[in-house]
Order: structure tokens, then sequence, then C-alpha cells
């Protein structure tokens, strides 16, 4: 692509001289304006953009001294490099009034061309090169104004405000003027700190003292003032309402599972405790043989119908920070081995068989909630295995923990229900599918409870190849037994 031709406006009152500039000077890439008077340079000047301008001192009428300082008096033309053209033996203050009018430089009579032609190619190139970096200029104010996300930037020495867009200006609601300046600080909330909800960086705040939640991406630029950062800040108010609202509605979702979960639980028992005893009190109460079994029935049920409530109540009791540990050196080897041996039944029943790989530990923790975590863990292992199945309960030191594990041969849990088995009222698709009774309340239980007394609670399962728990508990390392005080 040939290069944009560059003007060159040359002035003298001669005609020679002036040719013998032009014929000098001629190229392809420069168009060459000749001015035959001080006056003439003016007009053109006032309608062209010059590279440089070649002067002529000695002329009548406005002399190039004089017709200097009217160019430099200009504001459209103030800048423009000017080359006085001169007689070699012009004394010093000469040159020295020229350099004070702002001349660049100038050459001497006679003119050599190879120095003519070097100054000229000097200042060209200059012209080409501010002209490209005002092009660019121009496009990046373009793009900075034009988007329409709010940027700002920043100095990083005195964090204050250098530049700001359209967008950033409707943001923050502050005029231009008073944005730019403005110390970074007085966009910031005085809370500060991190992010209330998941999902934007931080809160800043507008002119009217209203907050709203920002998203930031930084980068560092580095400016004519200095080292800076490019700051483009998003409003994410509406995707975080909207996101609270869905959280909203699943919360609300949640309840009406739970209330609807929790009702069809109570209802089988209630049922079957009410046509129970009707039953009794129809006439089979003098039935020797089934009247024992059904009282039996009605017992189960109604243990069933406390079970649920109990959970209900224990989850209640830890939201609310009622249900504090009470830690005490407890020695877990036999406290572990009577509890699940008591749960024999259970396992016989369904015909699951339960190994104990344990090891001796003192632990420092809530016996209660322990028995708790325990017996949640291992029911659930047996309720969930399939007949025939293995549970078995083992545990390890791990540096200043006990590792309780318990695994089965059971259903396993879905990997879709992995992230979520902890949470209140959540049962796996499969445990649904197979109407195995309960509540999702266990596994909640346990995590609150395991994390109240400074341990943690995880599963691993495949599924068909059964779930595997396991969680820490403290061990009693310099705490002293409750019998020993
Ligand atoms: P519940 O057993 O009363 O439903 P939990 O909170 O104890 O409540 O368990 C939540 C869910 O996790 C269960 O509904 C079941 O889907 C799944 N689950 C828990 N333990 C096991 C296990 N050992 N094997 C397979 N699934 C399990």
């Amino acid at each position: 692509m040939p290069l944009e031709r560059v003007k060159l406006l040359l002035v003298d009152d001669q005609p020679a001289n002036l040719l013998a500039l032009a014929s000098t000077l001629e190229s392809p890439e420069l168009e060459l304006v000749l001015a035959h008077s001080g006056q003439d340079a003016l007009r053109w000047l006032l309608k062209e953009e010059f590279a440089v301008v070649l002067l002529d001192v000695q002329m009548p009428g406005l002399d190039g001294f004089e017709t200097a300082s009217l160019i430099r008096a200009r504001e459209r033309t103030g800048h423009v490099p000017i080359i006085f053209v001169t007689a070699v033996n012009t004394t010093d203050t000469h040159v020295t009034r020229g350099y004070r009018l702002g001349a660049v430089d100038y050459i001497f009579k006679p003119l050599v061309s190879e120095i003519l032609k070097a100054k000229v190619s000097a200042f060209v190139d200059m012209f080409r090169k501010n002209r490209e970096l005002k092009a660019s200029e121009e496009r990046y104010r373009a793009v900075f104004s034009a988007v329409g996300e709010a940027i700002l930037a920043v100095s990083d020495e005195t964090e204050r405000i250098l530049d700001a867009n359209e967008a950033a200006v409707n943001l923050f609601g502050y005029d231009r003027r008073t944005l730019v300046g403005l110390h970074l600080d007085r966009l910031e909330s005085e809370s500060g700190g991190g992010p209330a909800v998941q999902g934007f960086d931080r809160y800043l705040r507008r002119k009217d003292g209203f907050l709203f939640p920002a998203e930031i991406t930084e980068a560092a630029a580095n400016l004519d003032t200095g080292p800076a950062r490019i700051v483009v800040i998003r409003d994410v108010t509406e995707r975080i309402q909207a996101a609270e609202a869905e959280q909203l509605r699943e919360k609300d979702k949640m309840q009406r599972e739970f209330v609807a979960n929790v009702s069809h639980e109570l209802r089988t028992p209630i049922a079957a405790i009410k046509g129970f005893s009707e039953t009794l009190r129809r006439g089979a109460l003098n039935d020797d043989r089934n009247r024992l079994r059904f009282v039996r029935t009605i017992e189960a049920h109604a243990d069933r119908l406390s079970a649920l409530v109990e959970d209900l109540l224990t989850l209640a009791a830890l939201e609310s920070g009622r249900d504090v540990p009470h830690p005490t050196v407890v020695e877990f080897e036999p406290f572990a081995r009577e509890l699940i041996l008591s749960m024999a039944p259970l396992s016989g029943r369904r015909r699951v068989s339960v190994e104990l790989d344990l090891c001796a530990a003192r632990l420092y923790v809530d016996a209660k909630h322990l028995s708790q975590v325990l017996q949640n863990l291992v029911d659930n292992a047996i309720k969930y295995n399939k007949p025939g199945g293995k549970v078995n309960v083992s545990a390890s030191l791990d540096r200043d923990y006990l590792k309780v594990t318990v695994k089965d041969t059971g259903i396993g849990i879905p990997k879709e229900d992995l992230p979520k088995i902890f949470t209140r009222f959540h049962r796996s698709s499969k445990a649904k599918e197979l109407s195995i009774r309960g509540t999702g309340l266990g596994l909640n239980i346990v995590k609150h409870i395991i994390e109240a007394n400074g341990g943690k609670v995880w599963v691993e399962s495949g599924s068909n190849e059964g779930s595997t728990f396991h969680f820490t508990i403290p061990l009693a390392k310099g705490k002293i037994p409750v019998a020993a005080k």
C-alpha cells in the first residue's frame, strides 16, 4: 500500500528559490505547496495540515520571523514545525530569535540538497508517526467510550481514577469531571469484605450511596502517567437477584417436599395404630391368638413415630445451637463394640452380617453424639444393604484423629446424589425407587454432630459396589479422663 502523501509548505518570495527547493524535495510521498509570501503561507496553513513549513527569513512585507510568530499565535497552527531558510552569514542573534519563536531548525543557503532532504524527511517521519498514534488513540477512545461495560483507568501509585468511560459515569452516577480524579476508596463499600453471596467479587458504592454487587476484571497497564490498571466493572445485581430468587425457590421446594415427606412418614404409622386399635376395640381384644400380635404392631409403629419425631427434634436442637457437644474422654473400642452389637436384631432381620475391625483409641467426644453417629451410619449400612450382604466397621489412627469407616455391600449411592447426600431431606433416587423408608434427616444430623465435635465426614460410593462412609474424631491427647478428675 503506497504511503499517504504528506504536505509540505514552502514559503519564499523569490519564485526561483521556491523552484529550487521544490525540485530538490520532489518525491511521490510528498505534496509540495508553494507560497509566495507570509500572508499566502498563513492562508494555506488555515486550510491544510502540513508536516513542516520551510520559511524564508528575508521577505518583503511580512518577513519570516513575523510570519512564524503569527503561525505560533494561532491555536490550530501553533505546533507546526518550522524550518527557517536563511543566508549563512546570518548573525547569532538572528538564529536565537528564530529559536525563541519556536523554530525547530535552520537551513542555510546555499542549500546542500542532502542536508535539506535529511532534515525534511525527519519531520515527515515524525508527522507520520504522530498521525498513526493519533489514529490508534482515537480508535482506543472510540472503543473505550462505546463499550457497554464500565471501564476505569486507575493509578497504582495514587489509587485515583485517571479516566472513565461513559458507562462508568452512568454506573456510578458521578459526572465525568468528578469521577476522574476520585480516590478508588470512594467507590468501595465500607463493609468491604468478601462476597456475601457467591458469584461476584464485591460491593461497590454509587454516588447516592447505593451499593451494588460487582464483578471486577483488572489488567495492568503502563500509561504515560505511570503504572496503572484498567478496571472493568460489571453490575451483576440482576444476576445475583435471580440466583437468590432461585435459592429461595429451591429452599421453598425442599420445605414443601419435607412437609410432604414427613406427612407421608407420619401417616403410615398413624394409620396402622388407628387401624389395629379399631380392630382390637371391635372384638379382637377377645381374640386370644392375635391380640398380642396387634398390640406389638401398634407398639412398633409408635416406635417409628417416635423415631421420626426424635430426628426432627434432634435436628432442630442442633440447628438452633441448643445441643452443643459436652466432650469427655471415651474409650472407643468397647464403646463402639457394645453399641454395634446391640443392633444385632436389625442386622439379623435383614440377613446382613456385621464385622468389626476396631482399634483401641481414647477419643475426646460427646458420648451421646458418638453413639448417634455410629447408630445412624451402621443403621443405613444395614438398611440400604441386600439380603446376605455385609457391613464392615473399621477404625485406624490418623495423626490426632481416629478415622472410622463404615463400609457396606449394599445398593450404593448414584453419582449424581453424592454431592447432596448430607443435605437435609435428600434421599437418593435409588432409595426412593426401592421404597426404602427414611426421612433423609439422618446424614444431615451426622454431619452436624461430627463437625460440632471437631471432625469430618465424607462418603465414597460407586453404584453396585456399596457405600463407604468415613468420619474422624479428635483423639483425647493430654485430656484427663473424667473418672480420674
Ligand atoms: P434416610 O436414611 O432416613 O433416608 P439419611 O440422611 O440417613 O436418611 O440418608 C440420606 C440418603 O442417603 C438415604 O435416603 C439414601 O438414599 C442414602 N444413603 C445413606 N446411607 C446409605 C448407604 N449406606 N447406602 C446407600 N444409600 C445410602
